[in-house]
């Protein structure tokens, strides 16, 4: 769709990537632009500039309309979700009565069809409210998901990065999550070797990663990006080596940590939406869970694509769950 045109010219900042081809069954609505934030590695504050929040009506409009094509998920896109703030003094005469927060507006997305999935991405762990997280936790099609980039796990590092929260804060917020959210999906993005990173500081963060048990990570090792606030004001001056050691001790870990969280799926029972043929064999189906797990299964002949299916797990291979039809 248009949407989707729209959603390929942003470049995101937070460094995971977001996959924009549409499969006919997920699709992507841009709820704002810009970013108010300053993290001293990013450019969107200085190519994107301030935030801007896109109508709500449109932006639920625009989700009906892709239901209605058809369309079973939708994930609603901003460098930021959660300072997603929009005031209706302009367009009074539309029918919002009342300022609309991101937690106003992921449940009225929700609220489209029982059928339809919504996800969202960035969240900044600074803004993510509880509002958002019983939003989450009342509707069923709100997935179970929270992509929370922590990016350091040292107070020092986090504070020349201009994250504005500490690894306390950073790790209450995870306690929150787990606790109105059990069993939610939680990824994140690191990135090691940024400017003066200390030995004991990357132990920092590995020692975070640990409290957070995340399922998956996207993990980079720092390289300066022109006309950043970081390249303006502190060297560049880990050496590549160390930089690139540490980012695979940090890999490794994660690895690990994401072995162990797909076995604990092993025996549960989730609900898939299948998004098409599995890469390896048009006999499999593949689709997601909630929590963002990719999932293949043999086809039993009755669903098709966009159907959700019930299966169980017996086991992985890579970061893919392996299930079957119950
Ligand atoms: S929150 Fe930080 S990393 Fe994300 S877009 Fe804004 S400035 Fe960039």
């Amino acid at each position: 769709g248009v949407n989707v045109l729209l959603s390929r010219e942003e470049t995101y900042a937070d460094i995971s990537p977001v996959k924009l081809d549409s499969n006919g069954v997920s699709s992507f609505v841009s709820i704002m632009r810009g970013c108010n934030n300053m993290c001293s590695f990013c450019v969107v504050p200085f190519t994107r500039g301030r935030e801007r929040s896109r109508d709500p009506l449109s932006i639920i409009r625009e989700s009906k309309e892709l239901f209605q094509l058809g369309y079973r998920e939708i994930t609603l896109l901003g460098q930021n979700v959660d300072s997603y703030y929009w005031t209706p003094s302009e367009n009074e005469t539309k029918g919002w009565g009342q300022p609309v927060t991101f937690a106003n507006l992921l449940e009225q997305v929700a609220l489209i069809d029982p059928l339809l999935r919504v996800r969202f991405s960035t969240s900044h762990p600074k803004d993510i409210t509880d509002d958002v997280l019983h939003v989450m936790s009342r509707h069923e099609n709100i997935c179970k998901y929270i992509h929370l980039p922590v990016q350091s796990g040292s107070n020092r590092v986090l504070q020349l990065m201009n994250r504005s929260y500490t690894r306390e804060w950073y790790m209450a917020k995870v306690d929150r999550i787990r606790q109105l959210l059990p069993g939610c999906g939680i990824t994140s993005d690191i990135i090691a070797g940024f400017c003066s990173e200390t030995e004991d500081e990357h132990q920092e963060t590995l020692q975070l990663m640990e409290y957070c048990r995340y399922d998956f990570g996207y993990m980079y090792f720092y390289s300066e990006r022109p006309g950043t606030l970081a390249a303006r004001r502190y060297a560049d001056d880990v050496p590549e080596e160390t930089k690139k050691r540490r980012l695979t001790e940090i890999v490794a870990l994660q690895r690990r940590m994401s072995g162990e969280s797909n076995r604990a799926d092993v025996g549960r029972i989730v609900k898939i939406l299948i998004e098409g043929d599995s890469k390896k064999s048009d006999g499999h189906w593949m689709g997601r869970s909630s929590e963002n797990k990719v999932v293949v299964f043999p086809k039993n002949g009755i669903t098709k694509k966009g159907d959700y299916a019930e299966v169980k797990i017996y086991g992985s291979t890579g970061g893919t769950l392996l299930g079957e039809f119950i």
